[in-house]
Protein backbone atom coordinates (compact mmCIF):
# COMPACT_ATOMS: atom_id res chain seq x y z
CA UNK A 1 0.00 0.00 0.00
CA UNK A 2 0.98 3.77 -0.58
CA UNK A 3 2.17 5.73 2.14
CA UNK A 4 0.60 8.64 3.03
CA UNK A 5 3.78 10.86 2.54
CA UNK A 6 3.45 14.69 3.71
CA UNK A 7 4.88 17.71 2.29
CA UNK A 8 6.95 20.48 3.06
CA UNK A 9 7.57 23.09 0.46
CA UNK A 10 10.36 25.37 1.64
CA UNK A 11 10.87 28.89 0.02
CA UNK A 12 12.74 31.73 0.07
CA UNK A 13 11.64 36.03 0.45
CA UNK A 14 13.29 39.23 0.29
CA UNK A 15 17.16 38.47 -0.83
CA UNK A 16 19.02 35.29 -1.84
CA UNK A 17 21.98 33.57 0.13
CA UNK A 18 19.48 33.50 3.39
CA UNK A 19 20.57 29.77 3.40
CA UNK A 20 17.59 28.09 2.66
CA UNK A 21 18.92 25.26 1.86
CA UNK A 22 20.82 24.51 5.06
CA UNK A 23 17.53 25.69 6.55
CA UNK A 24 15.82 23.08 4.83
CA UNK A 25 18.48 20.56 5.25
CA UNK A 26 17.70 21.18 8.98
CA UNK A 27 14.19 20.70 9.54
CA UNK A 28 15.26 17.27 7.40
CA UNK A 29 17.63 16.45 10.07
CA UNK A 30 14.87 17.00 12.73
CA UNK A 31 13.08 14.31 11.02
CA UNK A 32 14.97 12.31 9.48
CA UNK A 33 15.81 9.93 12.28
CA UNK A 34 12.03 9.01 12.59
CA UNK A 35 10.79 9.35 9.46
CA UNK A 36 12.56 8.72 5.81
CA UNK A 37 12.53 11.98 4.19
CA UNK A 38 13.52 13.11 0.54
CA UNK A 39 14.92 16.34 -0.79
CA UNK A 40 13.95 18.12 -3.77
CA UNK A 41 15.77 20.74 -5.17
CA UNK A 42 13.90 23.13 -7.62
CA UNK A 43 16.45 25.42 -9.77
CA UNK A 44 14.60 27.93 -12.29
CA UNK A 45 17.84 28.30 -15.07
CA UNK A 46 17.80 26.85 -18.07
CA UNK A 47 20.95 24.58 -17.64
CA UNK A 48 20.38 20.92 -17.66
CA UNK A 49 22.50 20.76 -14.16
CA UNK A 50 25.40 23.18 -12.93
CA UNK A 51 28.10 20.90 -14.42
CA UNK A 52 28.36 23.63 -17.20
CA UNK A 53 28.83 26.57 -15.02
CA UNK A 54 31.48 28.41 -13.70
CA UNK A 55 31.92 27.47 -9.99
CA UNK A 56 32.74 31.33 -9.07
CA UNK A 57 29.27 32.17 -10.08
CA UNK A 58 27.59 29.43 -9.01
CA UNK A 59 29.44 27.60 -5.93
CA UNK A 60 30.02 24.09 -5.98
CA UNK A 61 28.87 21.07 -8.50
CA UNK A 62 27.97 19.00 -6.24
CA UNK A 63 28.17 14.91 -7.27
CA UNK A 64 25.85 12.49 -6.55
CA UNK A 65 26.97 8.45 -6.41
CA UNK A 66 24.77 8.15 -9.58
CA UNK A 67 27.05 10.29 -11.45
CA UNK A 68 24.37 13.41 -11.51
CA UNK A 69 25.84 16.96 -11.25
CA UNK A 70 23.78 18.93 -9.11
CA UNK A 71 22.98 21.67 -6.84
CA UNK A 72 25.41 22.44 -4.22
CA UNK A 73 22.31 22.38 -1.51
CA UNK A 74 22.75 18.74 -2.38
CA UNK A 75 25.34 18.38 -0.40
CA UNK A 76 23.67 19.86 3.10
CA UNK A 77 20.95 17.72 2.38
CA UNK A 78 23.60 14.66 1.80
CA UNK A 79 25.07 15.96 5.11
CA UNK A 80 22.58 16.65 6.93
CA UNK A 81 20.19 13.36 6.33
CA UNK A 82 22.40 10.65 6.16
CA UNK A 83 21.51 9.33 2.74
CA UNK A 84 22.86 9.21 -0.44
CA UNK A 85 20.78 11.36 -3.32
CA UNK A 86 19.37 10.96 -6.86
CA UNK A 87 19.94 13.02 -9.84
CA UNK A 88 16.42 13.30 -10.12
CA UNK A 89 15.53 14.91 -7.04
CA UNK A 90 17.28 18.07 -9.03
CA UNK A 91 14.78 19.57 -11.19
CA UNK A 92 16.02 22.54 -13.30
CA UNK A 93 13.54 23.77 -16.14
CA UNK A 94 16.29 23.20 -18.06
CA UNK A 95 15.55 19.50 -17.56
CA UNK A 96 11.83 20.20 -17.42
CA UNK A 97 11.47 21.89 -20.61
CA UNK A 98 13.37 19.14 -21.99
CA UNK A 99 10.90 16.47 -21.23
CA UNK A 100 7.96 18.45 -22.38
CA UNK A 101 9.78 18.95 -25.41
CA UNK A 102 9.92 15.26 -25.57
CA UNK A 103 6.07 14.25 -24.76
CA UNK A 104 5.25 16.88 -27.00
CA UNK A 105 7.20 15.48 -30.27
CA UNK A 106 6.28 11.79 -29.28
CA UNK A 107 2.57 13.13 -28.88
CA UNK A 108 1.80 12.47 -25.71
CA UNK A 109 -0.50 16.19 -26.25
CA UNK A 110 -2.04 15.41 -29.44
CA UNK A 111 -4.21 17.74 -30.56
CA UNK A 112 -3.49 20.28 -27.74
CA UNK A 113 -2.08 23.65 -27.24
CA UNK A 114 1.17 22.96 -25.02
CA UNK A 115 1.11 25.73 -21.77
CA UNK A 116 2.94 26.90 -18.96
CA UNK A 117 -0.15 26.06 -17.22
CA UNK A 118 -1.24 23.27 -17.28
CA UNK A 119 1.53 21.21 -18.66
CA UNK A 120 4.37 22.52 -17.26
CA UNK A 121 3.05 22.64 -13.71
CA UNK A 122 1.43 19.45 -14.15
CA UNK A 123 4.77 17.31 -14.81
CA UNK A 124 6.57 19.17 -12.02
CA UNK A 125 3.18 18.31 -9.51
CA UNK A 126 3.39 14.59 -11.13
CA UNK A 127 7.24 14.65 -10.39
CA UNK A 128 6.75 15.16 -6.95
CA UNK A 129 4.55 12.69 -6.74
CA UNK A 130 5.89 10.28 -8.75
CA UNK A 131 9.46 10.74 -6.30
CA UNK A 132 7.28 10.30 -3.14
CA UNK A 133 5.75 6.61 -4.52
CA UNK A 134 9.30 5.72 -5.72
CA UNK A 135 11.19 6.33 -2.95
CA UNK A 136 8.16 5.89 -0.46
CA UNK A 137 9.07 8.61 1.26
CA UNK A 138 7.21 9.49 4.34
CA UNK A 139 8.48 12.94 3.93
CA UNK A 140 9.01 14.66 0.45
CA UNK A 141 11.21 18.28 1.30
CA UNK A 142 10.72 20.20 -1.73
CA UNK A 143 12.92 23.11 -1.67
CA UNK A 144 12.21 25.91 -4.61
CA UNK A 145 15.18 28.34 -5.60
CA UNK A 146 15.66 31.47 -5.60
CA UNK A 147 13.29 34.01 -4.26
CA UNK A 148 9.29 35.11 -4.24
CA UNK A 149 9.04 37.04 -7.28
CA UNK A 150 11.59 35.48 -9.22
CA UNK A 151 10.16 34.98 -12.85
CA UNK A 152 12.00 31.88 -13.49
CA UNK A 153 10.77 30.46 -10.41
CA UNK A 154 7.16 31.15 -10.80
CA UNK A 155 5.90 27.72 -12.21
CA UNK A 156 7.56 25.80 -9.20
CA UNK A 157 5.58 28.31 -7.04
CA UNK A 158 2.56 27.70 -8.57
CA UNK A 159 2.69 23.60 -9.14
CA UNK A 160 3.32 23.83 -5.59
CA UNK A 161 0.58 25.40 -4.49
CA UNK A 162 -1.68 23.35 -6.66
CA UNK A 163 -0.14 20.48 -4.85
CA UNK A 164 -2.24 21.25 -2.19
CA UNK A 165 -5.51 20.58 -3.72
CA UNK A 166 -4.21 17.54 -4.97
CA UNK A 167 -2.56 15.79 -1.53
CA UNK A 168 -5.18 17.65 0.77
CA UNK A 169 -4.42 20.39 3.27
CA UNK A 170 -3.53 18.06 6.37
CA UNK A 171 -0.47 16.35 3.90
CA UNK A 172 1.25 19.74 3.12
CA UNK A 173 3.32 22.58 5.12
CA UNK A 174 4.52 25.49 3.67
CA UNK A 175 8.07 27.20 4.96
CA UNK A 176 9.07 30.40 4.42
CA UNK A 177 12.57 31.43 4.84
CA UNK A 178 12.80 36.05 5.11
CA UNK A 179 15.07 38.18 6.31
CA UNK A 180 15.04 40.29 9.27
CA UNK A 181 17.43 43.43 8.89
CA UNK A 182 18.59 45.50 12.23
CA UNK A 183 19.37 48.40 10.01
CA UNK A 184 21.76 50.74 11.69
CA UNK A 185 21.17 53.74 13.33
CA UNK A 186 17.86 52.10 13.80
CA UNK A 187 18.85 49.40 15.75
CA UNK A 188 16.03 47.25 16.21
CA UNK A 189 14.67 43.94 14.01
CA UNK A 190 12.40 45.00 11.38
CA UNK A 191 9.61 42.98 9.75
CA UNK A 192 7.91 44.73 7.08
CA UNK A 193 10.29 42.90 4.69
CA UNK A 194 9.05 39.74 5.87
CA UNK A 195 5.71 41.30 5.71
CA UNK A 196 5.94 42.21 2.07
CA UNK A 197 7.68 38.80 1.44
CA UNK A 198 4.35 37.04 2.73
CA UNK A 199 2.30 39.36 0.73
CA UNK A 200 3.90 38.45 -2.52
CA UNK A 201 3.89 34.32 -1.66
CA UNK A 202 -0.20 34.88 -0.94
CA UNK A 203 -0.43 36.79 -4.65
CA UNK A 204 0.26 33.32 -5.49
CA UNK A 205 -1.53 31.39 -3.74
CA UNK A 206 0.58 30.29 -0.83
CA UNK A 207 -0.23 30.62 2.59
CA UNK A 208 2.90 30.03 5.29
CA UNK A 209 2.49 27.78 7.65
CA UNK A 210 5.88 28.27 9.25
CA UNK A 211 8.13 31.71 8.95
CA UNK A 212 11.86 31.35 9.60
CA UNK A 213 13.70 35.16 9.86
CA UNK A 214 17.22 35.06 9.07
CA UNK A 215 18.31 37.78 11.57
CA UNK A 216 22.03 38.73 13.10
CA UNK A 217 20.18 38.13 16.31
CA UNK A 218 17.42 35.95 18.27
CA UNK A 219 13.79 37.57 17.17
CA UNK A 220 12.57 39.58 19.36
CA UNK A 221 9.01 38.71 21.17
CA UNK A 222 7.69 41.63 19.55
CA UNK A 223 8.83 41.00 15.63
CA UNK A 224 7.42 37.38 16.22
CA UNK A 225 4.25 38.73 17.46
CA UNK A 226 4.04 41.13 14.76
CA UNK A 227 5.16 39.03 11.80
CA UNK A 228 2.68 36.01 13.51
CA UNK A 229 -0.35 38.82 13.09
CA UNK A 230 0.61 40.59 9.71
CA UNK A 231 1.35 37.27 7.86
CA UNK A 232 -1.46 35.11 9.89
CA UNK A 233 0.48 32.05 11.30
CA UNK A 234 0.32 31.03 15.07
CA UNK A 235 3.10 33.21 17.23
CA UNK A 236 4.35 29.98 17.54
CA UNK A 237 5.28 28.77 14.28
CA UNK A 238 7.89 32.11 13.77
CA UNK A 239 11.14 31.20 14.08
CA UNK A 240 14.58 32.70 14.74
CA UNK A 241 17.02 31.44 11.62
CA UNK A 242 20.04 33.29 13.47
CA UNK A 243 23.36 33.93 12.29
CA UNK A 244 25.35 31.02 13.73
CA UNK A 245 29.38 30.23 13.80
CA UNK A 246 28.61 27.09 11.43
CA UNK A 247 25.73 25.50 10.26
CA UNK A 248 25.35 22.44 12.16
CA UNK A 249 23.97 23.93 15.21
CA UNK A 250 20.60 25.03 13.00
CA UNK A 251 18.84 21.79 13.39
CA UNK A 252 19.75 22.61 17.85
CA UNK A 253 18.28 25.58 17.62
CA UNK A 254 15.17 25.54 15.51
CA UNK A 255 14.50 21.96 18.24
CA UNK A 256 15.29 24.40 21.03
CA UNK A 257 12.43 26.66 19.95
CA UNK A 258 9.73 23.97 19.47
CA UNK A 259 9.80 23.63 15.42
CA UNK A 260 9.72 19.74 16.18
CA UNK A 261 6.22 20.23 17.66
CA UNK A 262 5.00 22.18 15.63
CA UNK A 263 5.77 20.06 12.46
CA UNK A 264 4.36 17.08 13.60
CA UNK A 265 1.11 18.94 15.02
CA UNK A 266 0.47 20.15 11.61
CA UNK A 267 1.03 17.17 9.34
CA UNK A 268 -0.24 14.37 12.73
CA UNK A 269 2.96 12.70 12.14
CA UNK A 270 4.94 11.53 15.16
CA UNK A 271 8.68 12.78 14.93
CA UNK A 272 11.90 11.65 17.13
CA UNK A 273 14.84 13.66 16.54
CA UNK A 274 17.81 11.78 17.28
CA UNK A 275 20.58 14.80 18.36
CA UNK A 276 23.04 13.11 21.10
CA UNK A 277 26.04 12.51 18.92
CA UNK A 278 25.64 15.52 16.78
CA UNK A 279 25.35 17.75 20.04
CA UNK A 280 28.51 16.00 21.70
CA UNK A 281 30.55 16.75 17.98
CA UNK A 282 29.41 20.37 18.04
CA UNK A 283 29.78 20.89 21.81
CA UNK A 284 33.60 20.14 20.61
CA UNK A 285 33.12 22.65 17.91
CA UNK A 286 32.40 25.40 20.33
CA UNK A 287 35.54 23.81 22.89
CA UNK A 288 38.58 23.57 20.51
CA UNK A 289 41.58 23.17 22.06
CA UNK A 290 44.11 23.45 19.33
CA UNK A 291 44.40 25.34 15.95
CA UNK A 292 45.98 24.26 12.81
CA UNK A 293 46.25 26.37 9.88
CA UNK A 294 45.45 24.62 6.38
CA UNK A 295 46.21 25.99 3.10
CA UNK A 296 43.93 25.37 0.23
CA UNK A 297 45.91 26.20 -3.12
CA UNK A 298 43.15 26.95 -5.83
CA UNK A 299 41.94 29.13 -8.51
CA UNK A 300 38.18 29.60 -7.39
CA UNK A 301 39.11 31.37 -4.32
CA UNK A 302 37.39 34.50 -5.04
CA UNK A 303 34.20 32.45 -4.22
CA UNK A 304 34.81 30.01 -0.82
CA UNK A 305 31.58 28.22 -1.77
CA UNK A 306 33.70 26.68 -4.75
CA UNK A 307 35.31 24.74 -2.37
CA UNK A 308 31.74 24.18 -0.18
CA UNK A 309 32.26 20.69 0.57
CA UNK A 310 36.24 20.85 1.25
CA UNK A 311 35.63 23.60 3.86
CA UNK A 312 33.08 21.18 5.24
CA UNK A 313 35.30 18.40 5.50
CA UNK A 314 37.77 19.93 7.28
CA UNK A 315 34.73 21.41 9.51
CA UNK A 316 34.44 18.01 10.15
CA UNK A 317 37.68 17.01 11.25
CA UNK A 318 37.38 19.78 13.85
CA UNK A 319 34.93 17.74 15.50
CA UNK A 320 36.16 14.88 15.85
CA UNK A 321 39.71 16.92 16.97
CA UNK A 322 38.74 19.64 18.59
CA UNK A 323 41.15 21.25 16.41
CA UNK A 324 40.09 25.12 15.01
CA UNK A 325 41.56 24.49 11.59
CA UNK A 326 42.25 28.38 10.01
CA UNK A 327 41.84 28.39 6.23
CA UNK A 328 44.36 29.77 4.16
CA UNK A 329 42.79 30.67 0.74
CA UNK A 330 46.14 30.77 -1.82
CA UNK A 331 45.20 31.83 -4.97
CA UNK A 332 47.71 29.83 -7.55
CA UNK A 333 47.00 32.04 -10.10
CA UNK A 334 49.04 34.72 -8.50
CA UNK A 335 51.72 32.89 -7.28
CA UNK A 336 52.25 31.86 -10.92
CA UNK A 337 52.26 35.80 -12.26
CA UNK A 338 55.16 35.92 -9.01
CA UNK A 339 52.37 38.66 -7.58
CA UNK A 340 53.14 36.73 -4.64
CA UNK A 341 55.94 34.93 -3.03
CA UNK A 342 54.98 30.99 -2.53
CA UNK A 343 57.40 30.75 0.77
CA UNK A 344 55.22 33.82 2.36
CA UNK A 345 52.50 32.56 1.41
CA UNK A 346 53.11 29.15 2.56
CA UNK A 347 55.37 29.73 5.74
CA UNK A 348 53.76 28.57 9.14
CA UNK A 349 50.78 26.55 7.39
CA UNK A 350 50.75 22.97 8.33
CA UNK A 351 49.17 20.89 6.19
CA UNK A 352 48.51 22.07 2.03
CA UNK A 353 45.60 20.78 0.32
CA UNK A 354 45.33 21.16 -3.72
CA UNK A 355 41.75 20.76 -4.70
CA UNK A 356 39.96 19.54 -8.20
CA UNK A 357 39.77 22.21 -10.93
CA UNK A 358 40.37 23.07 -14.57
CA UNK A 359 41.97 24.38 -17.33
CA UNK A 360 45.46 25.42 -17.51
CA UNK A 361 45.18 28.89 -15.21
CA UNK A 362 47.31 28.59 -11.88
CA UNK A 363 48.44 24.94 -12.83
CA UNK A 364 52.54 25.89 -12.72
CA UNK A 365 51.93 27.92 -9.07
CA UNK A 366 49.83 24.54 -8.46
CA UNK A 367 52.72 22.80 -9.61
CA UNK A 368 55.53 24.78 -6.97
CA UNK A 369 52.90 24.45 -3.93
CA UNK A 370 53.41 20.26 -4.71
CA UNK A 371 57.26 20.24 -4.84
CA UNK A 372 57.29 22.86 -1.56
CA UNK A 373 54.89 20.22 0.37
CA UNK A 374 57.19 17.05 -0.96
CA UNK A 375 60.46 18.82 -0.15
CA UNK A 376 59.55 20.69 3.34
CA UNK A 377 57.44 17.82 4.21
CA UNK A 378 54.25 19.53 4.88
CA UNK A 379 51.07 17.24 5.26
CA UNK A 380 49.66 17.21 1.57
CA UNK A 381 46.68 16.25 0.07
CA UNK A 382 45.60 16.37 -3.04
CA UNK A 383 42.57 16.36 -5.13
CA UNK A 384 41.82 15.16 -8.15
CA UNK A 385 43.75 17.71 -10.40
CA UNK A 386 46.04 17.97 -6.83
CA UNK A 387 46.65 13.85 -7.92
CA UNK A 388 46.98 15.08 -11.43
CA UNK A 389 49.64 17.91 -10.74
CA UNK A 390 51.34 15.83 -7.79
CA UNK A 391 52.05 13.23 -10.66
CA UNK A 392 53.50 16.15 -12.72
CA UNK A 393 55.70 17.42 -10.78
CA UNK A 394 57.09 14.06 -9.83
CA UNK A 395 57.80 13.57 -12.91
CA UNK A 396 59.33 16.89 -13.90
CA UNK A 397 61.25 16.79 -10.82
CA UNK A 398 62.18 13.06 -9.56
CA UNK A 399 61.87 11.42 -12.82
CA UNK A 400 63.65 14.20 -14.49
CA UNK A 401 61.04 14.04 -17.62
CA UNK A 402 61.30 17.73 -18.22
CA UNK A 403 58.77 18.99 -20.10
CA UNK A 404 55.75 16.70 -18.31
CA UNK A 405 52.78 17.81 -18.43
CA UNK A 406 48.77 16.95 -18.59
CA UNK A 407 47.54 17.30 -22.01
CA UNK A 408 44.53 19.23 -20.48
CA UNK A 409 46.97 22.22 -20.17
CA UNK A 410 49.42 21.46 -23.54
CA UNK A 411 48.22 18.99 -26.21
CA UNK A 412 52.49 19.54 -27.55
CA UNK A 413 54.21 18.24 -24.53
CA UNK A 414 56.84 15.84 -25.01
CA UNK A 415 55.77 13.14 -21.65
CA UNK A 416 52.21 13.69 -21.70
CA UNK A 417 52.05 12.20 -17.87
CA UNK A 418 48.41 12.95 -17.70
CA UNK A 419 46.38 12.32 -20.44
CA UNK A 420 42.23 11.99 -21.47
CA UNK A 421 40.99 9.02 -20.06
CA UNK A 422 40.14 6.26 -23.49
CA UNK A 423 36.79 6.92 -23.40
CA UNK A 424 36.97 10.49 -23.39
CA UNK A 425 39.13 10.86 -26.40
CA UNK A 426 36.13 10.91 -28.61
CA UNK A 427 33.62 12.80 -26.72
CA UNK A 428 32.59 16.23 -27.94
CA UNK A 429 29.65 16.87 -26.08
CA UNK A 430 30.52 18.63 -22.72
CA UNK A 431 27.95 18.10 -20.30
CA UNK A 432 27.71 15.25 -18.38
CA UNK A 433 30.35 13.42 -20.06
CA UNK A 434 33.24 13.27 -17.85
CA UNK A 435 33.78 9.68 -15.63
CA UNK A 436 31.01 10.96 -13.47
CA UNK A 437 29.70 8.99 -9.85
CA UNK A 438 30.96 6.79 -7.40
CA UNK A 439 33.80 4.37 -8.30
CA UNK A 440 35.64 1.27 -6.62
CA UNK A 441 39.11 1.49 -6.03
CA UNK A 442 41.33 -1.69 -4.94
CA UNK A 443 43.53 -0.17 -1.99
CA UNK A 444 47.38 -1.92 -1.67
CA UNK A 445 48.03 -3.75 1.43
CA UNK A 446 49.51 -1.93 4.02
CA UNK A 447 49.06 1.45 2.28
CA UNK A 448 48.22 4.66 4.17
CA UNK A 449 45.17 4.92 2.08
CA UNK A 450 44.10 1.18 3.13
CA UNK A 451 45.12 2.35 6.89
CA UNK A 452 42.81 5.50 6.47
CA UNK A 453 40.08 3.94 5.56
CA UNK A 454 40.40 0.60 7.52
CA UNK A 455 39.73 -1.15 4.38
CA UNK A 456 41.01 -3.21 1.45
CA UNK A 457 38.31 -0.88 -1.25
CA UNK A 458 36.60 2.28 -1.00
CA UNK A 459 34.06 3.83 -3.28
CA UNK A 460 34.44 7.37 -4.16
CA UNK A 461 32.88 9.93 -6.69
CA UNK A 462 34.60 11.03 -9.48
CA UNK A 463 34.29 14.11 -11.86
CA UNK A 464 37.13 13.99 -14.48
CA UNK A 465 38.24 13.66 -18.09
CA UNK A 466 41.87 12.96 -17.80
CA UNK A 467 44.05 10.61 -15.72
CA UNK A 468 47.33 9.13 -15.10
CA UNK A 469 48.96 8.20 -18.55
CA UNK A 470 49.22 3.98 -18.26
CA UNK A 471 52.92 4.60 -20.72
CA UNK A 472 54.16 6.20 -17.78
CA UNK A 473 53.05 4.05 -14.63
CA UNK A 474 56.37 1.85 -14.64
CA UNK A 475 58.46 4.86 -14.96
CA UNK A 476 56.86 6.52 -12.01
CA UNK A 477 56.29 3.55 -9.63
CA UNK A 478 60.27 2.66 -10.24
CA UNK A 479 61.29 6.15 -9.17
CA UNK A 480 59.55 5.69 -5.77
CA UNK A 481 55.87 7.00 -6.50
CA UNK A 482 53.39 4.36 -4.66
CA UNK A 483 49.73 4.00 -6.76
CA UNK A 484 48.38 2.63 -3.47
CA UNK A 485 44.49 2.27 -4.98
CA UNK A 486 44.05 1.41 -8.61
CA UNK A 487 40.55 1.09 -10.25
CA UNK A 488 38.78 -2.27 -10.40
CA UNK A 489 40.06 -3.60 -13.21
CA UNK A 490 43.81 -2.17 -12.46
CA UNK A 491 44.16 0.62 -15.48
CA UNK A 492 43.72 4.30 -13.20
CA UNK A 493 45.69 5.57 -10.80
CA UNK A 494 43.21 6.20 -8.06
CA UNK A 495 45.29 7.32 -5.10
CA UNK A 496 49.30 7.98 -4.99
CA UNK A 497 51.43 8.31 -1.95
CA UNK A 498 55.12 8.72 -0.91
CA UNK A 499 56.93 7.33 1.59
CA UNK A 500 59.70 9.40 3.78
CA UNK A 501 56.85 12.02 3.88
CA UNK A 502 54.62 12.47 7.01
CA UNK A 503 51.66 12.56 4.87
CA UNK A 504 51.67 13.07 1.22
CA UNK A 505 48.44 11.14 -0.24
CA UNK A 506 46.30 12.24 -3.63
CA UNK A 507 43.42 10.60 -4.91
CA UNK A 508 41.52 11.02 -8.36
CA UNK A 509 38.09 10.72 -6.70
CA UNK A 510 36.74 13.88 -5.09
CA UNK A 511 36.26 12.27 -1.00
CA UNK A 512 34.90 15.72 0.09
CA UNK A 513 31.70 14.89 -1.11
CA UNK A 514 31.19 12.16 0.99
CA UNK A 515 32.14 13.72 4.05
CA UNK A 516 29.70 14.51 7.02
CA UNK A 517 29.78 15.44 10.23
CA UNK A 518 29.11 11.96 11.68
CA UNK A 519 32.01 10.47 9.73
CA UNK A 520 34.56 12.97 8.11
CA UNK A 521 36.17 11.76 5.08
CA UNK A 522 39.28 9.64 5.98
CA UNK A 523 41.93 11.07 4.09
CA UNK A 524 40.61 14.56 5.47
CA UNK A 525 40.99 13.24 9.19
CA UNK A 526 44.42 11.95 8.33
CA UNK A 527 45.83 15.02 6.99
CA UNK A 528 44.45 16.79 10.35
CA UNK A 529 46.23 14.80 12.28
CA UNK A 530 49.23 14.52 10.95
CA UNK A 531 49.77 18.43 10.95
CA UNK A 532 48.27 17.92 14.52
CA UNK A 533 51.48 15.52 15.34
CA UNK A 534 53.94 17.38 13.24
N1 LIG B 1 40.53 18.90 -15.06
C1 LIG B 1 40.86 17.59 -14.60
C2 LIG B 1 40.14 16.50 -15.37
O1 LIG B 1 39.15 16.78 -16.02
C3 LIG B 1 40.55 17.45 -13.12
C4 LIG B 1 39.12 17.58 -12.79
C5 LIG B 1 38.86 17.80 -11.32
O2 LIG B 1 39.75 18.21 -10.59
N2 LIG B 1 37.64 17.58 -10.88
O3 LIG B 1 40.52 15.37 -15.35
Amino acid sequence: MQKNTKFIVVTGGVLSGLGKGVAAASIGNLLSSSLKVIPMKLDGYLNTDPGTMNPVEHGEVFVLDDGGEVDMDFGHYERFLDTACKREWNLTMGKVYERIREKERRGDYLGRTVQMIPHVTDFVKETFLETAKKEDADVLLIEIGGTVGDIENELYIKAAQQLKKEVGVKNIIYVHLTYVPIPSGVNEQKSKPTQQSVDMLRQRGIQPDIIIGRCKTKLDQKVKEKIALFCDVDERAVFTGKDLPHVYSLPLLFEEQGMVEVISQKLGVEIKPNLGLWKLLIDNLDNQDKQITVAVCGKYTKLEDSYASIKEALLHCSAHTKAKIKLNWVDTTRIESGAESLEERLEGVNAIIIPGGFGSRGTEGKINVVRYARENKIPFLGICLGLQLAVVEYARNVCNLAGAHSTEMDSTIAHPVVDLLPEQKSVKQKGGTMRLGAYKATLAQGSLASRLYHSSEVWERHRHRYEVNPSYHARLQDAGLAFSGMSEDGLLVEFIELENHPYFIATQAHPELKSSLLKPAPLFLGLVNAALTK
